[in-house]
């Protein structure tokens, strides 16, 4: 596996055969890890991408604490299976005149986590978008775990004509159903074991159901709703709680089985 730090690198020379990319913000886990299995069981070379994105932390979150961990991440990803690690430094990605932006307007962007969290997907498309057009992807793997993210990001490539394959990947969970996440790090004992009722509320597959299984933790959720990612699509039943200093993330797909 090859670290290259700029743009310019990813494509001298530019690799052969099809390109898969799995983007993340790094810290990995297992459900990371399954991204990248799949991307270099489907192509011929698989970019992972590390890059913690200030562009989709807003004011008062959790940006300098973010966990972080190069050395592991890339021992990590080339086990799985990748062939190069782009870790770019932020002025590659955001030089300081960096004034664009790509922005998917609309209910996709306004609900659940686009509510809580103002300006959220428009710094997740703008850097996926940049992303899309330094790496060149033939496919790209999003974890089913963000699937309000998911859904815009097929919708940004769609609209934008982004000539890339967006593949959408199952939830990985924790023996108890926590679903994985970078941000568990900030769990202690006993907040980790009240994170799992996030995963026995959506488990219901019921609105009604999962708030009174909050409720019986004493879990105020940020929301529990029910979202249709696209019209040709299910819909799924996502949540969102404070956890200690954790905000945490939840779903499943109503009728589905993770
Ligand atoms: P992040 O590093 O949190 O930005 O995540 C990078 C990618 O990994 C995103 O597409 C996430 O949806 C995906 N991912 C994160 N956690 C999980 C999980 N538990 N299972 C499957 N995919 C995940």
């Amino acid at each position: 596996m090859r670290t290259v730090r700029t743009a310019a690198e990813l494509r001298s020379p530019r690799p052969d055969g099809s390109v898969g990319l799995v983007p993340t913000m790094g810290f990995l886990h297992e459900g990371h890890l399954s991204l990248i299995r799949r991307a270099a069981a489907e192509n011929d070379t698989t970019v992972v991408s590390l890059f913690v994105n200030p562009k989709q932390f807003g004011e008062g979150e959790d940006l300098e604490g973010y966990p972080r961990d190069e050395a592991r991440d890339a021992a990590l990803a080339e086990e799985a299976g990748a062939d190069v690690l782009f870790a770019p430094p932020l002025e590659e990605v955001y030089p300081p005149d960096f004034t664009s932006s790509v922005e998917v307007e609309g209910p996709l962007t306004t609900v659940l986590c686009g509510a809580g969290r103002p300006g959220h997907f428009k710094g997740v498309s703008t850097v996926v978008a940049k992303l899309f057009n330094m790496v060149g992807p033939d496919r790209a793997y999003f974890g089913q775990k963000d699937a309000q993210q998911l859904a815009v990001i097929r919708r940004m490539a769609r609209d934008l004509n982004f000539p890339v394959e967006v593949i959408g990947c199952p939830i990985v969970r924790e023996a108890d159903g926590l679903a994985m996440s970078s941000r568990n790090a900030y769990l202690n004992n006993g907040e980790r074991e009240l994170a799992s009722a996030l995963s026995r509320a959506v488990a219901t597959q019921n609105e009604a159901d999962a708030r009174t299984v909050l409720a019986e933790a004493g879990i105020e959720p940020e929301y529990i709703e029910t979202f249709r990612p696209a019209e040709d699509e299910p819909a799924v039943l996502a949540v969102a709680a404070r956890v200690g200093r954790a905000r945490l993330i939840d779903n499943t797909i109503i009728g589905g089985k993770s």
